[in-house]
């Protein structure tokens, strides 16, 4: 595992003062276009669907998308975007929750989840856990289980671990790396 992370490690940018002064960007583009990077980033997070026993991945807008659905396909499970607000066609369950500045909400088409799924959130960065932790409400409202949460990078400096716990109610928070 040690080689696969500092594969991935060594194809994550970063970018100083992005979007905003302050800010360390994580720019993941440089993996995406590594196929050998990006096929041992898939492979990763497919085992974590396989331990989890997940039946459903949900990626969070807009890079848990891109992460989410090969990791689907090759885990053969279904997957289920969660959007920002007014993206969705369809009856949609919304969550609101708190930024720095203001709120965001999220949202998921309701037949989309149900009682008997076992739901795993894939993202590719955690960092307050503001997004995960609305994104598993809304899981747990729509009545379904959560497997867990899996990222590929968490910024442990900004506690999102911690502030997850009480979301996570003892399902697994697996981060493939943590600076
Ligand atoms: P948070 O809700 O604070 O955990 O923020 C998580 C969301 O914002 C994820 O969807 C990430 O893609 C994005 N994000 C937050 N901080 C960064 C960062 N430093 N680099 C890249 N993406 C980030």
């Amino acid at each position: 595992m040690t080689g696969i992370k500092e594969l991935l490690l060594s194809r994550i940018r970063d970018v100083a003062d992005y979007p905003e002064p302050g800010v360390m960007f994580k720019d993941i583009t440089p993996l995406l276009a590594d196929p050998a990077a990006f096929t041992a980033l898939t492979d990763a997070l497919a085992e974590i669907v396989g331990n989890t026993g997940a039946t459903k991945i949900v990626g969070l807008e807009a890079r848990g998308f891109i992460l989410g659905a090969p990791v689907a396909v090759r885990a053969g499970v279904g997957f289920i975007p969660v959007r920002k607000a007014g993206k969705l066609p369809g009856a949609t369950l919304s969550q609101a929750y708190d930024l720095e500045y203001g709120s965001a909400e999220i949202e998921v088409h309701a037949e989309d989840l149900s009682s008997g799924d076992r739901v795993l959130v894939i993202d590719d960065v955690l960092a307050t856990g503001g997004t995960a932790e609305a994104s598993i409400q809304l899981i747990r409202r729509a009545g379904a289980q959560v497997a867990g949460l899996a990222v590929l990078m968490e910024l442990g400096f900004l506690g999102g671990r911690t502030r997850l716990e009480p979301a996570l109610a003892g399902a697994p928070l697996e981060s493939l790396l943590t600076v």
